[in-house]
């Protein structure tokens, strides 16, 4: 017979919750159970809902999105947007006013029929985005020169009913996001607008979140929908070979003020259709924070955006409690003084092997462990979660190393995604290269001549990597260059990349 002791381990161990055995799965070997596990381990999200690709953003995951949030609205208003909320309904005849932005989305429109026993008279779409209601009322709203421009943000759920399979965060049927919505007096304003919001995005890519991200525009046939042109962020998941959407922000032209009659008396006295801007970033940036930084043990946080920045473990021993547990809580309460997000857990019910375990799978940036011994010498072992690096810190200078190792790790991060995604870049000048790029993980860098066919063959021969599109901020020329389909004249230097 087993020792109780050893049977109330397994009983123990049996009932630990989710996300205490770690990760099984090696991130270089297979991403995508891996990138899914810690999701689920790390408790981000809970894809076991009744609806397929609704998904639950549980507690430790929607925290995240309350930093992006936090940090995202305050460059917004800065920049004198205001926020405001839509209804999530919109009556098919709006949402088919704009042809082409109907029919971009036709596929993907969740529609409401019926109300109680009586069908509606009309169908109601689900908003998967919602240029149709904002601008059905801005066309209300807008009168003179006086009225622009218009900044309006809402934060919201949208719908797009996804028929492929879904990924956490990354792709699913109901996402979070915000869409920030603007009107312009003139297209100067409104490129200068894409200019503005482009730079905010990529603070929170790169400054809040780590994200290197590479800014494109779109090709003609990949722009959004009823857009003039589009321009997009990716960050880049090197062990996946694939970038990922993080923002995008649209210069609309003039096409929905024609299609929504938003008209403005100029200074001029002549009326005139207004130019239009829509950006949008939405929980895709929590899964591109996983998959970038994440490692086989699971998360690994940015400090600056991790909910819990330091966690403070007491190591106790039986006949020492009380001055481990004080000295931590100390501890945890200077932190928190000096602004830092501290959090202690004390739980007696698990091991501190499990706890450190648990927080690691969290990602939580840095873990202070509280021990008897380190404690006879005045300190306390800190441990960094993206080196596993340890080392002893004296007591008096606990805030300000945690200050400065906090601002070591966000830098870190970054750099180290920085790299990688800066040797994933090869340029090629043939498709059997390119092809061949590709299925080794890369970005592929090409000149292509432009024609919408040669984009399609790309995808087809490379097996789903598309061309992604042309550096936004920055000019690449092409001369000299062949298109790596065709072999004719090339005109635009191109990013080819498989994405999720
Ligand atoms: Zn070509």
């Amino acid at each position: 017979m087993l020792p109780i002791t050893v049977f109330m381990e397994v009983v123990r161990i049996l009932y630990m919750p989710a996300g205490t055995l770690g990760i099984s799965t090696k991130k270089a070997e297979n991403f995508s159970d891996w990138y899914v596990e810690v999701v689920r381990k790390g408790e981000f999200m809970d894809q076991r809902t009744p609806v397929r690709g609704c998904d639950v953003f549980m507690p430790w995951g929607y925290a995240i999105w309350e930093q992006i949030m936090h940090y995202a609205d305050a460059l917004f208003k800065e920049h004198g947007v205001q926020n405001a909320y839509f209804p999530t309904l919109i009556p098919e005849s709006l949402l088919t006013k704009e042809a082409e932005h109907f029919e971009g989305f036709t596929p993907e429109v969740a529609w409401v029929t019926e109300a109680g026993d009586e069908k509606l008279a009309e169908r109601l779409a689900l908003r998967p985005t919602s240029e149709t209601i904002m601008y059905y009322m801005y066309s209300q709203w807008i009168r003179s020169y006086r009225d622009l421009p218009l900044r309006i943000n809402q934060w919201a759920n949208v719908f797009r009913w996804e028929t492929k399979a879904t990924r956490p965060f990354l792709r699913s049927r109901e996402f979070l996001w915000q869409e920030g919505h603007t009107v312009h007096a003139t297209l100067d304003e409104a490129n200068q607008e894409v200019l503005d919001m482009l730079e905010i995005y990529r603070k929170v890519a790169e400054e809040l979140l780590a994200l290197p991200v590479i800014i494109l525009r779109r090709t003609e046939s990949d722009k959004f929908a009823g857009a003039y042109y589009t321009v997009a962020l990716e960050a880049f998941a090197a062990e996946a070979g694939r970038v990922i959407q993080v923002g995008t922000v649209h210069n609309l032209g003039q096409n929905f003020s024609r299609a929504f009659d938003i008209k403005f008396l100029d200074k001029d006295g002549d009326e005139k259709y207004a130019w239009q801007t829509s950006w949008g970033f939405s929980t895709r940036f929590i899964g591109a924070v996983l998959a970038v930084h994440g490692d086989d043990r699971g998360a690994v946080l940015p400090p600056r955006v991790a909910p819990v920045q330091v966690i403070v473990i007491p190591i106790i021993f039986k006949g020492k409690e009380e001055p481990v547990l004080k000295a931590a809580r100390e501890i945890r309460d200077k932190l928190r003084r000096a602004g830092i997000r501290a959090e202690m857990d004390d739980r007696d019910d698990y091991t501190a092997g499990w706890k450190f375990n648990h927080w690691e799978l969290k990602g939580v940036p840095l873990r202070i462990e509280v021990g008897p011994r380190d404690l006879e010498k005045n300190g306390v072992t800190v441990a960094r979660r993206d080196t596993g690096g340890k080392k002893f810190v004296e007591m008096g200078k606990i805030v300000e190393h945690t200050k400065e190792i906090l601002g070591e790790i966000q830098a870190n991060l970054y750099e180290r995604a920085k790299k990688k995604l800066d040797e994933s870049i090869i340029t090629v000048r043939t498709m059997d290269e390119a092809k061949n790029a590709v299925e080794n993980k890369k970005i592929v860098r090409a000149f292509w001549c432009g024609d919408p066919e040669c984009e399609r063959k790309v995808k087809e021969i490379t097996g789903g990597a598309e061309i992604r599109g042309t550096k936004f901020l920055e000019v690449e020329s092409a001369d000299g260059e062949n298109c790596l389909v065709c072999g004719k004249e090339a005109t635009h230097v191109v990013y080819i990349a498989k994405s999720y």
